[in-house]
């Protein structure tokens, strides 16, 4: 329980950080509809935005008139291009290195190649020269960055600043890796595990649709997922929110898994899962369809699109490992929509691109669940693009919940 109380500065964090959310969500309006939607005087309003003014956050723009009097009023809009938000992502094998101005819209992604067994100060030197590079390829000085944010694979500490585990990603684990890209670069950093940035990004780009619950699943190679609370995310005590993909599901005998367990969900769901299994049977016995296609190639190359081409086919093989690893996401996501009652699941990866997939999975998710459960089910509308920027969105982030003040 907190017992902390408001400061002045904190209550003025709290305004400019709330008059920015409010202007990003619903775009320009005018000091007096900023007002009502803030539930703050217009003489409170006035002073907030010509403080924001001076800062060249906030400009003014068109003239609307407005009532029966015809009153003038002038659009209040953020200024996008007053600041910008750096970002590094680390995923297996990969980084990607990206900005973006205050509105989201993208300055640069680039991706860059990751070894998993250099040290991590190596790895982050190299980033940031890379990154401070491309700064300089874009004309972006120094003192129009906000904020540098990290997005990484695995478990992060509690307080966003170690990485307990990326599962292969880094070197090390319980490195301090917030730390070591703040002294490298002098920026302000935040970091976030990278699903929960993901669903970040995707609350921040679109807009004000972020009410309620949502559900992020992502399937890359594994399974991650992010929950959002009240539109806000959900971390956790220990910050493990929300690791679906490592839910037991094979009491004995499971396979084993990265995470140090055996048969979590992701050793039987995961598009990796899948891909594996099938290679392991694949024979004109068992896979006859996916034999035929594989005859004159290595099985190495079968990817888990081959297996889901020739389950939709009639493979019987395929079929039976596809309708595996349905029903055992199909139960883990039916636990949540009963235990979470979520307005919205997110669909995020290359899987749900699959027709096959996605409709075996959305008929999956219709049985048993009752129709007074009303979650909407779909594919991120920014499906395959969030990784792009989900880094620098976190610094963009910060940077408005701190209302646009820095240290
Ligand atoms: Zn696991």
């Amino acid at each position: 329980m907190s017992y902390k109380g408001d400061n002045l500065m904190s209550v003025k964090r709290t305004n400019r950080s709330a008059a920015l959310r409010a202007l990003h969500e619903k775009g320009a309006m005018s000091r007096k509809r900023l007002a009502h939607n803030m539930n703050l005087t217009p003489g409170a309003i006035t002073k907030i935005v010509a403080e924001m003014i001076s800062d060249g956050l906030l400009s003014e723009g068109e003239m609307l008139t407005s009532g029966n009097a015809g009153r003038r009023e002038i659009l209040i809009d953020i200024n996008p291009q007053k600041a910008c938000g750096l970002g590094v992502l680390i995923n297996l094998q990969q980084a990607i290195l990206s900005g973006a101005w205050l509105d989201g819209s993208v300055i640069f992604a680039e991706s860059v190649p990751l070894q998993a067994e250099a040290p991590s100060e190596e790895t982050a030197k190299r980033l940031c020269e890379r990154l401070f590079a491309l700064m300089a390829e874009h004309d972006i000085p120094r003192e129009r960055v906000i904020g540098l944010g990290i997005a990484v694979r695995g478990i992060t500490s509690a307080d966003g600043r170690i990485v307990r585990n990326s599962f292969g990603a880094l070197a090390e684990t319980d490195y301090p890796l917030c730390e070591l890209f703040e002294s490298l670069t002098g920026f302000h950093c935040v970091m976030e595990n990278n699903v929960r940035s993901l669903l970040a990004a995707q609350m921040f780009l679109s807009r004000d649709e972020n009410e309620g619950s949502q559900f992020f699943l992502r399937c890359g190679y594994g399974i991650g997922a992010a929950l959002s609370i009240d539109g806000r995310i959900w971390h956790g005590v220990t910050a493990q929110c929300a690791e679906i993909g490592h839910i037991p599901v094979i009491r004995r005998g499971g396979k084993p898994c990265h995470c140090g367990k055996s048969g979590c969900l992701e050793t039987i769901a995961s598009p990796g899962a899948i891909q594996e299994e099938a290679r392991a049977i694949l024979s004109p016995e068992q896979t006859p369809l996916l034999w035929q296609t594989f005859r004159d190639r290595s099985a190495q190359e079968l990817s888990v699109f081959d297996v889901l081409t020739a389950a939709g086919n009639g493979d019987a093989g395929a079929s039976a490992i596809v309708d595996q690893a349905i029903q055992a996401l199909g139960s883990a996501i039916k636990a949540l929509i009963y235990l979470v009652d979520p307005g919205k699941i997110i669909l995020y990866g290359s899987l749900f691109e699959d027709p096959y997939y996605l409709s075996r999975l959305s008929s999956e998710l219709q049985e048993g669940v009752d129709l007074r459960h009303a979650v909407e089910i779909g594919k991120s509308r920014y499906n395959m693009q969030l990784e792009d920027t989900a880094a620098c969105l976190l610094a963009v982030q910060d940077f408005m919940a701190n209302g646009g003040i820095q240290e």
